[in-house]
């Protein structure tokens, strides 16, 4: 199914508005044209929001979390969430999916969660082909992003409705 991008990042953003407390503003940053990914609409959503959660949990008020989209080379296509929090530090990235792993347990606790959100977000881009990509420096800010192959990202609406037999449960 094709899942337009638009529609996706706005529900996102406002959940994420719903629990970001006064001072921290959650903005949605769309590309000119409409896109879509062919994906699972509950997954895509379960992990971009994961992602939007997170940014709003680890960023201080008063900052920004921006959830957007974008075209990179290849005719690849990007959805990204991008916070002005506490960063993190290069050691820990190669971890960071790991179920149950948080960056700092005392600083972490405080927070709320458990550690699976990006396992699940994770597993999420695995399964549509997707590459989880994170750029952050500690005391400044994390960019999270989910990079989709040309084959399920399309710009235009033409083929919303349309399938074009690839199955995006398998
Ligand atoms: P859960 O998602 O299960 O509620 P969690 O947020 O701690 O709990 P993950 O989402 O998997 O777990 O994130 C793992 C760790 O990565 C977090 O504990 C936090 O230390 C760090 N982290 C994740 N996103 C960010 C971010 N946007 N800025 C700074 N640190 C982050
Ligand atoms: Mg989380």
């Amino acid at each position: 199914r094709w899942v337009e991008v638009a529609e996706l990042l706005e529900t996102v953003a406002t959940q994420a508005r719903s629990v970001a407390p006064d001072g921290l503003t959650v903005e949605v940053s769309l590309p000119p044209e409409p896109c879509a990914i062919l994906g699972v609409r509950t997954e895509l959503e379960s992990a971009l929001g994961n992602l939007a959660l997170n940014a709003v949990r680890y960023t201080p008020a008063p900052g920004r979390v921006v959830i957007g989209a974008r075209s990179v080379k290849n005719a690849e296509g990007e959805l990204f969430v991008r916070d002005t929090g506490i960063g993190i530090a290069p050691e820990h990235l190669p971890r960071l999916t790991e179920r149950f792993y948080r960056v700092d347990r005392a600083r972490s606790r405080d927070r709320g969660g458990t550690g699976l959100g990006l396992a699940i977000v994770n597993h999420v881009a695995q399964r549509h082909g997707a590459r989880l990509l994170i750029e952050s420096t500690l005391g400044q800010g994390s960019e999270f992003r989910l990079r989709f192959p040309a084959t399920r990202w399309r710009w235009s609406e033409a083929n919303r409705s349309e399938d074009d037999g690839i199955d995006p449960e398998e």
